[in-house]
């Protein structure tokens, strides 16, 4: 990715130096427009939500925190005393990580050249959304097998989009015929710079659970959150 495009790290990367950030807006055909909090990246340990404490509790060994961003986790595990190794797609994102002090490489997770074989793999704030789509399932799994340890786990956290379509009689307003109902587009704008469009999936647990288990893998649910959302725990079966 090109530092030209890439909006959240722009946006990252003017929080750490100056303390604060413009807004990092994002669009998407299926919905009006949303803001990211540019300081919610920076959470810390009191400040995240009770599933990524849990995660962080969960995450042991050789640890992997996959699209790390600010490097937020990364370095709360630091501080734990674990060994971790952060990846991201965003080049500002990266160099600031690197500034904070922890292991981070620019890479995609998909790019096969970056290999290592780790007892934890992270995924959080929508950690599923890398994925893209349901279709990309069977292609996230391998690239995991190639990834993690014996024995290791990849710790996920998603939420089920169903709420967003449910009318006032409590009924579902869903296209079953369509893409599933969590597969978005978006697209980051920070200031004048635009970033490209994207896949990002949101997926419930048993959708999760059934390409788990299509894919050699299974899912346990660790624990739901208060809003739809949940950490899952996903290991080969
Ligand atoms: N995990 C962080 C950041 C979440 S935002 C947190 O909880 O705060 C999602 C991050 O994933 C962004 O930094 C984005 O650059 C990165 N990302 C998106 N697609 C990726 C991919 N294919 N490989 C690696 N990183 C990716």
């Amino acid at each position: 990715m090109k530092a030209l495009k890439d909006p959240m790290g722009a946006a990252i990367n003017d929080y750490f130096r100056n303390g604060r950030a413009a807004k990092l807006r994002v669009f998407s055909s299926q919905f009006d427009e949303d803001e990211i909090p540019v300081a919610d990246l920076f959470r810390d340990y009191e400040q995240m939500p009770y599933l990524e404490k849990m995660a962080l509790g969960l995450a042991h060994g050789r640890i992997l925190d996959v699209g790390a961003g600010s490097g937020c986790h990364s370095v709360v595990l630091q501080g734990m005393g674990k060994e971790v190794t952060a990846i991201d797609i965003s080049p500002l994102s990266v160099a600031v990580m690197k500034e904070r002090g922890v292991d981070a490489r620019q890479t995609d997770l998909f790019d096969e050249s970056f290999t290592g074989r780790y007892d934890t793999i992270l995924m959080l704030m929508n950690g599923s959304g890398i994925i893209g789509t349901t279709e990309n399932m069977p292609r996230f799994f391998s690239r995991m097998k190639q990834l993690l340890a014996p024995d290791g786990y990849i710790l996920m956290d998603s939420s089920d989009l169903k709420y967003l379509y449910e009318d006032e009689d409590g009924s579902f307003d869903i296209d079953l015929a369509g893409d599933y109902y969590g597969q978005l587009d978006y697209r980051m704008q920070y200031k004048n710079i635009k970033g490209d469009t994207f896949d990002w999936l949101y997926i419930d647990f048993q959708t999760l659970s059934y390409y788990a288990e299509q894919n050699g893998f299974k899912a346990e649910l660790v624990e739901q959150g208060d809003h739809y959302d949940y950490l899952a725990k996903l290991s080969l079966s």
